[in-house]
């Protein structure tokens, strides 16, 4: 199943698409948001692509059975190493290129410098994890890189992935286009971002700062960035000491 752009290729593509597939139980949930503004335009102009991998179609019997009961006893359900071992291995044929992500709150946390990265590369494998998770010896079985989006348990990788896939589409050259930039966005310079405003100039009583309206750029550039180390520190003081210590 794959979600092919309904226009054909832009001319001009200084690089093939980004490549995004997606081995899940739940594939009609995808593109979901991702098929909706700059993302969905994106997918539309083919500046990314998406491929949807059933997993249940790799499933055992006539039930099509993807997980069983955990070894040791104990609550829920697993997904098993043969089942998912299969569908990576057919999804690898046509992929075998792209680096192979497994949505897990054990993994390490996504951050702006991997989503970086990964859209800097061919594109991304991604295995949606649903019940308890994966079988453990799927992940050196076949070399998973498990990414956490934040420490809390979702009820599967569904939406996990598509965070994932949202970071790194927006970074594709092109995607975001000229009206949007992204070099002071939060987390670009290990920073988080200056507080913005726009019109009206005051509102409910509240003003627009002064030096905004001032017209002079080097007192607004200065200002925008002891706003952004006034906020980093207050809220993330751990960027600006892992900064300090990298
Ligand atoms: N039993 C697992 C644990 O305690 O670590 C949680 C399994 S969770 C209910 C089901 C699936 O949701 C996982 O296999 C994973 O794919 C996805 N998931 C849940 N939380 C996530 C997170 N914070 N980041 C990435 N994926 C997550």
């Amino acid at each position: 199943m794959a979600h092919t752009p309904t226009s054909h290729s832009p001319s001009g593509l200084t690089r093939p698409p980004w490549r995004a597939s997606v081995l899940t139980l739940f594939p009609e949930a995808f593109p979901g948001p991702l098929g909706v503004s700059l993302a969905g335009q994106a997918l539309d102009a083919g500046l990314w692509s998406l491929k949807l991998l059933q997993i249940r179609d790799f499933g055992i019997g006539r039930h099509r059975a993807v997980d069983d009961t955990p070894a040791g006893g104990g609550a829920g359900m697993v997904m098993r190493a043969d089942v998912l071992a299969s569908a990576i291995d057919a999804a690898r044929q046509d992929d075998a290129d792209l680096p192979l992500l497994y949505m897990s709150p054990r993994g390490n946390p996504l951050t702006q410098e991997r989503a970086r990265s990964l859209s800097a590369g061919p594109g991304v494998m991604v295995l949606a994890g649903r019940f308890e998770g994966i079988d453990e010896r799927l992940i050196a079985g076949r070399g998973l890189t498990e990414v956490s989006i934040g420490d809390y348990v979702l009820s599967g990788g569904e939406i996990a992935a598509m965070v994932l896939l949202d970071a790194c589409v927006r970074l594709i050259p092109g995607v975001l286009g000229a009206s949007a930039s992204l070099v002071h966005e939060s987390f670009e310079d290990g920073l988080l971002e200056y507080p913005q405003y726009t019109k009206p100039r005051d509102w409910e009583g509240r003003p627009t700062p002064e030096v905004l309206l001032s017209g002079d750029h080097a007192k607004i550039a200065a200002w925008r960035r002891s706003e952004a180390v006034r906020i980093t520190r207050e809220r993330r003081p751990d960027l600006i000491s892992s900064k300090e210590n990298g």
